[in-house]
């Protein structure tokens, strides 16, 4: 790996080192990273990603660990998070221009408080704009990618920007899962700032009664099989409720494990095998993992 004094040679943000990793995933799990960099700002982030691209050093990037489980070993690479140091949002002609560490609340606020319409239902995702268009993120048939022009990505070494349609964005997935993305903007039309803020809240309110926001968890666990639902399949199949360690299938929605307190990553690993299984032996139907695994080797 990389010495702290190289990175040091290019790199001005904060390097912390064997940092805990459950301190920077909304499930509280996760060992630690040996190396966690937080770029200073976008020029900072962008050498860093293309040193480590150009160089051929393993990384991973993490939003805001919201829809990752983290091994209990942590991660033996650099691990990049832009949190601190890519905030910047602006409207420039009408465009929304926004950098990968934003949160998609301030997103979704900025963009009701400029009356720029059609991202409220996303309010209460509670990722990054980074992780958000990895992940294209969606609500109650809204998705992120829906209002995007281009993403701007170090891929290959490279500073590029990716159009909308070159982006192949479909059910929680895009053609991002290799870059490192630094900023995209958004072409949002005109709308009523009172019936967004509406919209914003009743979507907050739908969500705080279907979701078991009392216990930390990284929401949806798997994806939806085409013309069915995981969380249906998992409760039919009897599995609500069942618990491994202190990690739970919840009992208010089954396609998420919440954690009862220091439930290990291998924990969740065993329900979501079980899940798997019984689903697979019960139904003939496969559960896709929605989750990112990161620091459980090659397989992941
Ligand atoms: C309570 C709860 C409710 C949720 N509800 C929803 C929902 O309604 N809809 C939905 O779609 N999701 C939902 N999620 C899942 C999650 O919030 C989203 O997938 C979110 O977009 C992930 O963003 P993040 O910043 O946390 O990314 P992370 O979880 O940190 O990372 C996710 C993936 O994106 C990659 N990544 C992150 N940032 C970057 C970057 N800058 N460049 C390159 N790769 C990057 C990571 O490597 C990883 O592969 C929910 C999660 C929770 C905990």
């Amino acid at each position: 790996m990389i010495s702290i004094a190289d990175i040091k040679q290019f790199f001005k943000g904060e390097i912390l080192v064997n940092e805990p990793l459950n301190k920077h995933t909304s499930i509280k799990i996760g060992g630690p990273a040996d190396l966690l960099l937080l770029p200073s700002d976008k020029g900072d982030a962008i050498n860093l990603s293309v040193y480590l691209q150009q160089n051929g050093i393993d990384y991973s990037v993490i939003g805001n660990g919201s829809n990752i489980l983290v091994s209990d070993a942590g991660i033996r690479e650099i691990v990049i998070n832009f949190e601190q140091g890519l905030k910047q949002i602006k409207l420039v002609d009408g465009l929304v221009e926004v950098e990968s560490g934003v949160m998609l609340a301030r997103f979704v606020d900025f963009c009701i408080q400029n009356g720029k319409q059609g991202v409220e239902k996303l309010a209460g995702i509670p990722g990054t704009i980074g992780g958000a268009i990895v992940m294209n993120a969606s609500a109650y048939k809204y998705e992120i990618s829906d209002y995007i022009v281009d993403v701007e990505v170090v891929r290959n070494g490279k500073l590029i920007r990716v159009k909308k349609q070159d982006a192949n964005f479909a059910y929680r997935t895009s053609a991002f899962l290799n870059d490192i993305i630094i900023s995209a903007v958004f072409e949002l039309p005109d709308g009523n700032i009172d019936e967004m803020q509406k919209t914003r809240i009743e979507y907050l309110q739908k969500r705080n009664l279907t979701q078991p926001l009392n216990y930390p968890n990284s929401g949806s666990v798997f994806k939806n099989p085409p013309g069915n639902y995981a969380a249906k399949l998992i409760e039919d199949a009897d599995l609500k409720g069942l618990r491994i360690g202190n990690a739970q299938i919840s009992e208010k929605h089954a396609n998420f494990i919440v954690n009862l307190g220091n439930a290990k990553a291998e924990d969740v690993l065993g329900l979501i095998q079980t899940c798997k299984e019984i689903v697979e032996q019960k139904f003939d139907v496969y559960l896709e993992l929605e989750l990112k695994l990161l620091g459980f080797g090659k397989s992941e």
